[in-house]
């Protein structure tokens, strides 16, 4: 894979999201979210890769915008996460996946507050394929970037958690420990591997099968932090050598599935769409700054103010 925008040239608005909660601050952090909106143009079939491949940097670097769309713009939070069993553990595996029954079940507001995150990437997905059917190329681009932050939201465990920060469990601070600390210290995006992009039929039902595998997944990882925290309870190098033993895999996996279900979302609108003519393979930011903030013109004036 080409190596995504160097995190030592970490623009300044992206120091914004440090002023934001950490429980909930940025997914992946900003190295995953580059790493997938990157490993998942190398997943796209032959004919979709010239202009994803173009604008690649661009498709990298603002895989973590909607983070920022939060700042000043609090509806924009549980756009990125689901809270699948918060109604209980038989709740968690059969969550209504249609958002009005859900709502008929256990109440609008409730909903909206435990997290949103499978029916935006449905939302974003039907950008998508509006996108290509107007052979609006700068809307692909754009709506590609914006639909791989909630695809790789959705696959980091503790956004589909009640326990989303290990506070139910005596183990406040896990979700940065391993979604942020532990890519820095073990994982490069060169360890991660592509695999092809599939035909997705319901995108949103895909969404709720990879928010249930990420819930899965939080067992193991609190389970490897509470034997790890026994070597090193300062969260030092012990902590992460022994914690990685066991988590980096599932990271690894979870990144990488990442990027192949994005690719399938890319590659399934394209399909939906009719398989219309793909634009030129161009740069289509090519006249601007490549970390010129954006702003999806479908949120308030109110989201991600000027820099
Ligand atoms: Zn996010």
């Amino acid at each position: 894979m080409s190596s995504p925008p160097s995190r030592w040239a970490m623009p300044l608005f992206l120091l914004t999201l440090l002023a934001l909660p950490i429980s909930r601050a940025s997914g992946w952090g900003e190295e995953g979210h580059h790493a997938i909106n990157s490993l998942a143009v190398d997943c796209l079939p032959a004919n979709l890769r010239p202009l994803y491949d173009a604008n690649r940097p661009w498709i990298a670097l603002h895989g973590v915008d909607p983070d920022l769309w939060r700042i000043g713009y609090a509806p924009e939070g549980p756009h990125h996460f689901i809270d699948l069993d918060t109604w209980g553990p038989e709740v968690a595996i059969h969550f209504p996946t249609d958002y009005w029954t859900a709502c008929g079940l256990y109440g609008q507001a409730a909903i909206d507050k435990n997290g949103v995150v499978p029916w935006r990437i449905g939302l974003y997905y039907g950008k998508l394929v509006r996108a290509f059917k107007e052979h609006d190329a700068k809307a692909i681009i754009e709506t590609s970037a914006w639909l791989g932050h909630y695809a790789a939201d959705i696959h980091v465990p503790f956004h589909a958690a009640a326990n989303y920060d290990g506070q139910l469990s005596g183990q406040r601070g896990i979700h940065a420990r391993f979604e942020t600390a532990l890519l820095r210290r073990q994982i490069k995006p060169t360890d991660l591997k592509s695999r092809p992009a599939r035909l997705l039929t319901d995108p949103v039902q895909a969404a709720f099968g990879w928010a249930r595998e990420s819930l899965r997944q939080t067992v193991p990882i609190l389970a490897a932090d509470k034997e790890a925290v026994v070597n090193d309870a300062t969260y030092g190098d012990a902590y992460y050598t022994a914690f990685g033993a066991k988590a980096r895999p599932i990271a690894v996996r979870r990144l990488e599935d990442g990027a192949q279900d994005l690719a399938s979302l890319w590659y399934s609108a394209w399909v939906a769409a009719g398989k219309p003519e793909l634009p030129a393979p161009t740069d289509v930011h090519a006249d601007e700054p490549l970390d010129k903030r954006t702003h999806d013109p479908d949120l308030p004036v109110t989201a991600s103010p000027a820099k």
